[in-house]
C-alpha cells in the first residue's frame, strides 16, 4: 500500500512514528474485521500497546510515565488511527492517554500515585462517564447526584455511552453535588471523581450501534455507588472547570486519529484505483476518480496542519481552544470525506466488507458526533473568535 509523506518532524517524534505502525502492523485488517465481527474487545492490541510502554506517553515521568507532550501523543493517535484498527484501535487505548489529566492537574500527590502507575502499565482500565441522556452536549444539565454521607457519597443516576466500561474497573466520573439552584452558575456545584466501577451497585448495558463493535459503548446505572471521599479530584463544585482542562488536548488527540483513518481509507482508495481496470484501463486514470481523492489528501494535509499548531501551542502552555476545535472540525470532515470517496472509489466492492472501507466508514461517522459535534465547535468559534454573540 502506498505510504503517503510524513509532514517533516524531530526525530523523536519520527521514531515514535516508526515504532507505533511497527506495532500496528502486528494487528491486520483480518485482525480487526474479526474483532468488528464479533464485537470482541482487542485484548491483543491493548496489551502490546502497553507492553511497549506507549500509555503513558504524555503522563509524568515520576509516575512510570513518559512525560512528553500532545504533540507526541497526537502523532502516536494519528498513526494508531491509520492502522487497520482505525477508530477501534484508538478508542481502546484513547482514554489511557490524556483522559486522567485531571488527576495529574488537580489530584493529590497519594492519588497520582495510587492510580496513575496502574493506568500507564496497563493493569487498571478507566471509562470516561460524562455524557446522559437528558443533558446531551449541555453539561451543566447532568442528573447523576453525588450526595456526601460522611466520608463518602452516594452516587445515584445514569450515564450513556460510556466507552469501554465493559472492560473498566474504575470511571472518571462527573455528578453533581451541589443542586443547580443553590449555584451561582449552571456549572458549579458538579464533582469530579475517579472511583472503583463496582459491578455490584452499577449496572452497564452495551448499546447496540453503527460501527467500533470492537469497543463498546453503553449506559451505566448508578444504584447507590459508594465513593470515598478521597476519591474526589480537586475541590467539591469545581468538576466541571477541571474536565475543561483535558478538553483541548483531547479535541487534538481526536482530530490526529480521524486524520489517520482518513490517511488510511485514502491509501486504499488509492491502491485500487490503481488496481481496477474498467473499460480498459485502470479507473485511477479517470479524473473525475483522481480529483475527488486529491482534494482529500489536501483536506488531510490541512488538517494535520492545523493539529500540529493546536499541540505546538498546547504544549507550549499557549491558550489553544480555537486551533484544538478547529482542528477536530476540519479533521472530522475530512476524514469523513475520504472515508466516504474510499467507498465511491471501490464502486460495489466499497460496501464489502472484505474490502474493509465500509467499516472505516461505520467508524468514522462517530467522529462527526462526538466528542463534541461540529455544530458545537462552530457555536464555540463564532462566539469566541468572531465575538458574534453566544447562541447556545
Ligand atoms: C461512539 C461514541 C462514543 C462515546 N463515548 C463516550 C464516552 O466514553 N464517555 C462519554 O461521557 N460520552 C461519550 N460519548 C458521547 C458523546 O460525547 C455525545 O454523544 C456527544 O457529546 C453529543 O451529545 P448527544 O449525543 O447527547 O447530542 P445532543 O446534545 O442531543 O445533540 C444532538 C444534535 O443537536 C445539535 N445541537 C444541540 N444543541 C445545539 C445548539 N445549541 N446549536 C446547534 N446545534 C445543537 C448537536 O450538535 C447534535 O448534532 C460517545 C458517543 C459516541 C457516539
Amino acid at each position: 500500500m502506498t505510504r503517503f509523506e510524513d509532514v517533516p518532524t524531530t526525530p523523536e517524534r519520527a521514531e515514535i512514528r516508526v515504532a507505533i505502525r511497527a506495532l500496528c502492523d502486528r494487528f491486520d485488517d483480518t485482525y480487526w474485521s474479526e474483532k468488528d465481527r464479533e464485537h470482541a474487545f482487542p485484548h491483543e492490541f491493548a496489551k502490546a500497546v502497553a507492553d511497549g510502554g506507549w500509555l503513558g506517553i504524555a503522563m509524568p515521568r515520576e509516575y512510570g510515565g513518559a512525560g512528553l507532550g500532545v504533540a507526541e501523543a497526537s502523532i502516536m493517535m494519528q498513526e494508531i488511527g491509520r492502522s487497520a484498527g482505525a477508530f477501534a484501535a484508538c478508542s481502546t487505548v484513547h482514554i489511557n492517554i490524556f483522559g486522567l489529566h485531571s488527576i495529574v492537574k488537580h489530584g493529590t500527590d497519594r492519588q497520582r500515585q495510587d492510580w496513575l502507575p496502574s493506568i500507564i502499565d496497563g493493569s487498571s482500565r478507566a471509562c470516561f462517564g460524562v455524557t446522559e441522556p437528558d443533558a446531551g452536549l449541555d453539561t451543566s444539565k447532568i442528573k447523576t447526584r453525588a450526595t456526601r454521607r460522611g466520608d463518602r457519597y452516594i452516587v445515584e443516576g445514569q450515564k450513556i455511552w460510556t466507552s469501554t466500561a465493559q472492560q473498566a474497573d474504575k470511571i472518571v466520573l462527573l455528578a453533581r453535588t451541589t443542586p443547580i439552584e443553590d449555584c451561582a452558575k449552571p456549572t458549579d456545584g458538579l464533582s469530579l471523581f475517579y472511583t472503583d466501577l463496582d459491578r455490584a451497585k452499577v449496572e452497564i448495558r452495551e448499546i447496540a450501534k453503527m460501527g467500533r463493535h470492537a469497543v463498546n459503548s453503553n449506559q451505566v446505572f448508578f444504584d447507590g455507588l459508594e465513593v470515598p471521599l478521597a476519591h474526589r479530584i480537586g475541590e467539591e463544585g469545581r468538576g466541571f472547570r477541571y474536565s475543561l482542562d483535558s478538553l483541548n488536548p483531547e479535541r487534538i488527540l481526536n482530530a490526529a486519529e480521524v486524520i489517520g483513518m482518513g490517511r488510511r481509507a485514502l491509501e486504499k482508495a488509492v491502491a485500487y484505483a490503481g488496481e481496477r481496470v474498467v473499460f480498459g484501463r485502470a479507473i485511477g486514470q479517470n479524473q473525475s476518480i483522481q480529483h475527488p481523492l486529491a482534494e482529500c489528501w489536501s483536506q488531510l494535509y490541512a488538517a494535520e496542519l492545523m493539529t500540529l499548531r493546536a499541540a505546538a501551542l498546547y504544549d507550549s502552555g499557549a491558550p489553544c481552544g480555537a486551533e484544538a476545535n478547529a482542528a477536530k472540525y476540519l479533521a472530522a470532515d475530512a476524514g469523513f470525506a475520504a472515508c466516504d470517496r474510499a467507498i465511491r472509489t471501490h464502486g460495489g466492492m466499497g460496501y464489502a466488507a472484505d474490502y474493509h472501507v465500509e467499516r472505516y466508514f461505520r467508524e468514522m461517522v462517530a467522529t462527526q458526533l462526538a466528542p463534541v459535534s461540529r455544530e458545537m465547535i462552530l457555536c464555540f468559534i463564532a462566539e469566541r473568535e468572531l465575538g458574534l454573540p453566544k447562541s447556545y
